[in-house]
């Protein structure tokens, strides 16, 4: 079965106000988007609600953070449980700025993955590798190693819950994408990965998604490649250029 076409917009810390918010909600809304993809977007925690009230049905909204707890003294954390009580779908989990500026490991991670996923939530789990990992040859390596944390606590059915977003720590906000051809072997080796730690029929189906620097101008040739199902778009996804990269296999 053909894997469908995913695209997330993670807003991040942005955007800076409501009325901002509002706008890029109407141009959503408004827009003639290809129906054959999925499509979800991921606001700071302050507007789950309103946006998922706000925006046409066909766009799922996420998360962009969990708690592995279900409830208890962990101030500023949300759990799982909840985000699946206010009838979130979706949660965005391993953005490298919570590896790196939150000291989110790979264990943690799979924590957080494993009780998102007992939640009845969906993930899209981020892995990448650094400019100097990747200088030196450690993509794959590193690349397995994030994703063997959550082999190790996750079954093979859990995996059907799991978007797999690869996005290079060198590309994310730095305008500097990877070629079609290193995004290509990456997710052709994630996904030679997944058929050796989980099963062939897992890497088969996963969605493994390219994020970095993806904008309207690299989505298309970026999407004929066999092994990018999708992307997870940051900076593009606050722009009307949005829409151009959820249509890029139109
Ligand atoms: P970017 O961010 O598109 O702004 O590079 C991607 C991401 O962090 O998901």
């Amino acid at each position: 079965m053909p894997r469908q076409f995913f695209v997330g917009g993670n807003f991040k810390m942005n955007p800076n106000s409501v009325a901002e918010k509002r706008a890029l909600t109407t141009l959503l809304n408004q827009a003639d988007l290809d129906s054959s993809v999925e499509v979800v977007v991921a606001p700071p925690a302050l507007y789950l609600l309103p946006l998922k009230e706000l925006i046409r049905k066909e766009i799922q909204v996420a998360a962009q953070n969990c708690y592995f707890k279900e409830s208890g003294a962990f101030t500023g954390e949300i759990s799982p449980l909840q985000l699946k009580d206010a009838g979130i779908p979706y949660v965005i989990l391993g953005h490298s700025e919570r590896r790196t500026l939150f000291h989110e490991t790979s264990e943690v991670v799979a924590q957080k993955t494993k009780a998102a996923l007992a939640a009845s939530l969906s993930v899209i789990l981020c892995i990448g590798e650094t400019l100097e990992q990747r200088e030196t040859n450690q993509t794959t390596k590193v690349c397995s190693e994030q994703l063997q944390a959550a082999v190790d606590l996750l079954k093979e059915a859990d995996w059907s819950k799991i978007v797999i977003a690869y996005e290079p720590v060198w590309a994310i906000g730095t305008g500097k994408v990877a070629t079609s051809k290193q995004a290509q072997d990456t997710h052709a080796d994630i996904r030679t990965f997944i058929a050796s730690a989980v099963s062939p029929a897992v890497a088969q189906a996963t969605r493994i998604i390219y994020g970095g620097s993806v904008n309207k101008g690299n989505c298309k040739e970026l999407s004929t490649q066999p092994d990018v199902d999708g992307f997870l778009v940051g900076g593009a996804s606050l722009k009307p250029e949005f829409v151009d990269i959820i249509n890029a296999t139109q």
